[in-house]
């Protein structure tokens, strides 16, 4: 199908993408990279009055160090955080988790702001994001506001952002020191099934703080198993406090059912797959880090890159 007609736009800066998204009253829609907005509109799914194209918005297309924090801006693809030397160094979980999404043709044109938007719950960015404790910006015809990843979602692809508003840049504070990282997939390229981040700093006696574990693909939005991380603070992630996280985290699933997966059988990956990304992280804070890289899944065999 082709879409239905919509008006064009090419602004040059955030204030005249904003003017443009507020003369449309909310029935305008921003166009990034187009990696889900083209297949919406070609099936007419979505049949936005304008399209407020950003992608000649220089100031949103750069990598910045404030002191501890680093600053991204929205129109910067998956594809530069894959090959950044400053994101390797500063945000090394960003450049891992990239390497799941999609294909080359996907990470060369998406960018973080509309994955942040897009909001899918099996989302590789709004995962990392929200594991690194990230903050988004949007400007709106009221002004700036800064939204944290865990305050952004409301819903399965639904944000708290007004149609008014463009996301400009995410902010994260300084990378944990250890991250461990799997998803499971049907197949090469396809949307997860599961994922599972877990961060944390080890102290030189051995015992681990400030531990986070997030989880995608299990509820409506990525979600922090706060209660699960809780348990193992100040502890030395022996294997009965793994167990013990790992039965914790499902506090906070309720996985759907699709053509995926059943809900059942997201269930019963969600303690397996936290234990062996938690033995991941302490294997990253006591030896060479492990890769713990795609996880294939035993019913078809695939995995991702
Ligand atoms: C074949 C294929 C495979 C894929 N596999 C994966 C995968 O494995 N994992 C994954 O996470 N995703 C996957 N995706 C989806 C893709 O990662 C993202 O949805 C996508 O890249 C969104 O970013 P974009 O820049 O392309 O946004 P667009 O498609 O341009 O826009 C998406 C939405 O965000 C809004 N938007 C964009 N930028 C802004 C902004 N700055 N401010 C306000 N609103 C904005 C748009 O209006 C729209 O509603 C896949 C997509 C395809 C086509």
């Amino acid at each position: 199908m082709k879409p239905a007609a919509f008006a064009y736009h090419r602004p040059t800066s955030v204030a005249e993408a904003v003017a443009r998204l507020a003369e449309y009253e909310g029935t305008a829609r921003v166009l990034a990279g187009g990696q889900s907005m083209v297949p919406m509109l070609n099936m007419r799914l979505w049949r936005p009055s304008a399209l407020i194209d950003i992608n000649e918005v220089d100031e949103l297309d750069d990598v910045r160090v404030d002191g501890e924090r680093t600053v991204i801006g929205a129109l910067v693809r998956y594809s530069t955080l894959e090959r950044s030397a400053l994101i390797a160094e500063r945000l090394p979980l960003l450049a891992r988790v990239v390497r799941h999404i999609g294909d080359r043709q996907v990470r060369n044109r998406g960018t973080v702001g509309g994955s942040l938007v897009q909001g899918d719950p099996t989302g590789e960015m709004p995962l990392a994001c929200l594991v690194l404790g990230a903050v988004v910006t949007a400007v709106g015809p009221a002004g700036s506001r800064r939204i944290p990843l865990a305050e952004l979602y409301e819903g399965s692809y639904a944000t708290v952002l007004a149609p008014e508003e463009l996301v400009t840049a995410v902010e994260f504070p300084a990378h944990p020191q250890h991250v461990a990282f799997r998803e499971v997939t049907r197949k090469h390229n396809d949307f997860a099934l599961l994922s599972v981040v877990a961060t944390g700093d080890r102290a030189a006696d051995g015992r681990w703080g400030n531990v986070r574990i997030a989880l995608g693909g299990v509820a409506d939005s990525p979600a922090l198993a706060t209660a699960a991380a809780a348990l193992l603070e100040g502890s030395e992630l022996a294997d009965a406090d793994l167990l013990a996280a790992a039965e914790a985290a499902l506090e906070v699933v309720d996985p759907p059912s699709d053509i995926r997966a059943s809900a059942e059988y997201r269930r019963h990956l969600v303690p397996v797959h936290v234990r062996r990304v938690l033995a991941d992280l302490r294997d990253a804070g006591t030896g060479p880090p492990a890769d713990g890289a795609a996880e294939t899944d035993p019913a078809t065999g695939g995995a991702k890159p």
